[in-house]
């Protein structure tokens, strides 16, 4: 089922950090927006307030490679069914969608104290501050990667969180792919 987002309001938080250009010789290089928007449910406060919050967490890595992208906040109330109609474990928090260009992150992990956020905390064994850095770039790990596989998505964010310089595996895999075709078309051509 495709997700369904309301945007009920829409936080224009276009990332400051983000227009801040690089100082480079010739034209300036225009860097792509991320956007950050609240799902419906939140009022106005609540919403710039966990923006904020996923603002400071995204800050640290390179969320501008991934161009244009949508960062959702969701409500705990509205997390489950969506995470029912993806057929996804209740104790996720967040979760990409590449059609959407966009990730959904859960309030729960904005810093308020709630039933939820210590179940998660338990669940996954971090405080709050680590499972939404955690999060950030678990779903980085996926979305600069185009990575579906859970394992290497985990690798991808272990990489960013020690800023590291990362490579990503499928691309690898295809650049590989494709190196493997040339050659053997080569070599069959060069046949008799
Ligand atoms: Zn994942």
């Amino acid at each position: 089922m495709k997700l369904k987002v309301l945007f009920g309001i829409v936080a224009q938080a276009i990332l400051a950090l983000q227009s801040q250009t690089v100082a480079m010789a010739g034209p300036q290089v225009e860097v792509p927006a991320q956007r950050f928007v609240c799902n419906t449910g939140y009022t106005a406060k609540e919403c710039l307030a966990q923006i904020a919050v996923l603002r400071k967490a995204l800050a640290k890595y390179p969320a501008a490679q991934l161009g244009t992208w949508t960062w959702v906040l969701v409500r705990s109330e509205d997390w489950k069914p969506i995470l029912g109609s993806r057929g996804l474990r209740p104790d996720t928090p967040a979760l990409s969608d590449p059609h959407q260009r966009a990730t959904f992150i859960e309030e729960a992990l904005m810093g308020q104290p709630s039933v939820r956020a210590s179940h998660l905390m338990e669940r996954w064994d971090m405080n709050v501050d680590r499972l939404l850095d955690f999060a950030v770039a678990h779903e980085l790990g996926h979305t600069l990667c185009n990575e579906k596989d859970e394992r290497e998505a985990d690798r991808v964010a272990r990489m960013l969180q020690e800023r590291k310089p990362f490579a990503c595996i499928t691309r690898l895999n295809v650049a590989a792919r494709a190196a493997d075709a040339t050659r053997e078309e080569r070599s069959s051509s060069a046949c008799c």
